[in-house]
């Protein structure tokens, strides 16, 4: 692989180099993507030391990414994209895209699918959705404060707000705002629909809108910061859990028993037991906030990654509480799994990307819907909640019958590399 061709790109090469030429500005100067990708990994190298020859430059389309997804690329990190399923959902089949590098996460995400399938499918609702943004403000009294949230949260103020907040998209509609205080600091919670885009531009654009028009009311209103961490994006908070945001989802299936026996080689009261003493009270004893559940960010992660998600949003998007009963005289297991922050969309981000686009394809809601806008977001995001089910049922089953080290010996460690970590 050769980072750059030609005499011209030796002389930007030393300027990136000296400094004389910011790595930053290559692709407005040299108004070629691949070219300037090609001149900022040579600088690197010589800057370094460091060729990064497992690093790919070639075979991607940097011109996609320009303005939207990374900035100064040097190369791209490659990932398998593994299969699992069909999964069995509301009827339909579908074939769920994982990337990952963790050995047994499809193997196992794709044995839950079997379980689901072979007992008659999943089951999904989407309970609300709702993306949220939560400036924070400050006023010189806590009063001044109280009269900003008393004026935000009247009924007879929404409409006009509303209607300021919906106007910089056409698919933005503000739900509600949700005040707290801290003295004289004011978090207002926003939360709007977007469609089918995940929508946190979308939001936060909203945001702005109103914050400018609530100044004219309360010109002594200093805006300390468009997000004031209320909102509360990818960090795990008590508001996402209670509260909801992004979609908020419910997935169920009752598993036969003879499927928990011989595809999942266990038995129900098995399962059941160990979800209450690990999923439930295990994290409770963690003092866990969102994490009853034994792996769901596992498959969250990888669906996000496949599928151009913004992948630290699996933090609250991971959120999920399992829940285990027998049902049918104790005979068959009602499994469930309940996710109130999944945060999806099928625009915007890195949906768009041909690979992530592929994936969305492979499930069905690429881009935008146009019969039903978020329709498609809506349904991806019960895919993940299914899939989650599916990686549930397998990883708990798998601890339940003692199996857990030994298919990760299997899958998760190829003879080179155990000889490796022996060495
Ligand atoms: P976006 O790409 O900024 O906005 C979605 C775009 O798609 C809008 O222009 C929208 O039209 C258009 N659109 C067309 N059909 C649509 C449909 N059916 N439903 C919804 N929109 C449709 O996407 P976003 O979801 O708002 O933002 C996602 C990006 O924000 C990601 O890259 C993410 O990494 C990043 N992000 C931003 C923040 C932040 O604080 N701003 C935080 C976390 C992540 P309109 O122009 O009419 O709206």
């Amino acid at each position: 692989m050769r980072a750059i061709s030609n005499d011209d790109d030796e002389e930007i090469v030393q300027a990136v180099v000296s400094g004389k030429m910011p790595s930053y500005a290559l692709e407005s100067k040299l108004g070629d993507c691949r070219r300037a990708a090609g001149v900022r990994r040579e600088a690197l190298r010589r800057t370094t030391g460091r060729a990064m020859e497992g690093l790919p430059l070639d075979g991607f389309d940097y011109a996609s990414i320009l303005g939207q997804c990374c900035e100064m690329p040097v190369g791209y990190v490659q990932l398998p994209v593994g299969i699992a399923g069909p999964l069995v959902l509301d009827g339909r089949e579908y074939f769920l895209p994982m990337a990952t590098t963790e050995g047994c996460l499809v193997a196992s995400t794709n044995r839950g699918c079997k379980a689901i399938g072979e007992s008659g499918g999943a089951s999904s609702v989407v309970l609300r959705e709702g993306m949220t943004r939560a400036p924070a403000v400050r006023f010189a009294t806590a009063r001044r404060a109280a009269e900003l949230k008393f004026f935000v949260e009247d009924a007879n103020n929404f409409e006009t707000l509303a209607a300021v907040f919906n106007r910089s998209s056409r698919f933005a509609g503000l739900q509600e705002i949700q005040c707290s205080l801290a003295g004289k600091n004011l978090y207002m919670r926003f939360s709007c629909s977007t469609g089918d885009a995940m929508g946190m531009n979308m939001v936060s654009k909203g945001v702005e809108n109103v914050l400018d028009y609530l100044q004219n009311d309360f010109p002594d209103m200093n805006v300390i910061s468009i997000s004031g961490n209320f909102c509360s994006d990818k960090k795990a908070a008590a508001v996402n859990w209670i509260e909801g945001r992004g979609k908020s989802v419910v997935c169920e299936a009752t598993i036969k028993a003879e499927v928990v026996e011989k595809i999942l080689k266990t038995t129900v009261p098995a399962l059941v037991e160990l979800n209450i003493l690990k999923n439930l009270a295990g994290s409770a004893v963690a003092g866990a906030m969102g994490g009853f559940n034994a792996h769901a960010s596992n498959i969250v992660t990888a669906i996000f990654i496949a599928t151009g998600q913004d992948p630290a949003q699996n933090v609250e998007s991971s959120h999920c509480i399992t829940m285990m009963e027998a049902v049918k005289d104790g005979k068959d297991l009602h499994i469930s799994v309940t996710m109130p922050s999944m945060e999806v969309g099928t625009v915007g981000g890195g949906t768009q990307l041909p690979s992530q686009a592929a994936c969305l394809d492979l499930l069905g809601v690429k881009g935008a819907s146009l019969e039903s806008p978020g329709a498609n977001a809506r349904l991806l995001a019960t895919i993940v909640a299914g899939a989650v089910l599916a990686g549930e049922l397998s990883l708990m089953s798998a601890l339940a019958a003692g199996q857990l080290v030994k298919s990760h010996m299997k899958y998760n460690r190829s003879s080179k590399d155990v000889s490796k970590a022996a060495s």
